[in-house]
């Protein structure tokens, strides 16, 4: 059994829940929870803001964990590494989108928190493609919220191109926005590039 903090109706509070996630799935990864932040989304959906919430809802989706059991089929995790899981625990893998790269925009992904239970829980589970392995030398119990607005705002950071010598307005310092200030001002060290796997050429 999964132990977890679940809401059970609009506006409710968090209270102890207990679920059997079921047998392990061949592409799915169960992750051992280390830590997980508080995203607005949470309190979103918690609230039914979106009208989509199925309760009961384990909200958290900027987990940060250890992988403790991998599927069948998942070549490119192994128990034991360090990882981290966002909004969405799947993907199609099939549509044009996720062929290109785009699993973001897939139409058929699943979130972490509707129809399925998030990381406010001692485990989760999720498919391989959408864990993010953690490199060495993040500091884990703060590297959750990488994992939502940390990488919708390095994203465009990444589909503009956007150079050391650019101008890039953040408008509104937010959970957002202070993640985006902390990316664009390392921008100009050269470091951070190929730490980041980009290569700048200017
Ligand atoms: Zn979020
Ligand atoms: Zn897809």
């Amino acid at each position: 059994m999964i132990k977890a903090f679940a809401v059970f109706e609009p506006k409710g509070e968090l209270k102890p829940f207990e679920y059997d996630p079921g047998e392990l799935k061949p592409h799915e990864v169960e992750i051992d929870v280390h830590y997980c932040g508080i995203c607005h989304s949470d309190l979103s959906v918690i609230d039914n803001e979106w009208g989509m919430t199925q309760y009961p809802v384990v909200p958290g989706h900027e987990v940060v964990g250890t992988i403790a059991k991998v599927g069948d089929k998942v070549k490119h995790l192994t128990v034991s590494q360090i990882v981290g899981l966002g909004w969405h625990s799947g993907y199609c893998n099939e549509c044009a989108l996720c062929r290109t790269g785009d699993h973001n925009l897939c139409t058929d992904s699943q979130a972490t928190i509707i129809g399925h239970h998030g990381g406010f829980a001692d485990k989760v589970r999720a498919d391989a493609n959408s864990v993010v392995l953690i490199p060495d030398g993040i500091e884990l119990e703060s590297a959750g919220p990488l994992f939502c607005g940390g990488i919708t705002v390095f994203n465009p950071l990444v589909q503009f191109d956007i150079k050391p010598t650019d101008k890039v307005a953040v408008i509104g310092i937010g959970g957002l926005g202070h993640l985006a200030l902390q990316f664009l001002f390392r921008f100009d060290r050269p470091s951070f590039w190929p730490e980041a796997g980009l290569t700048p050429d200017t």
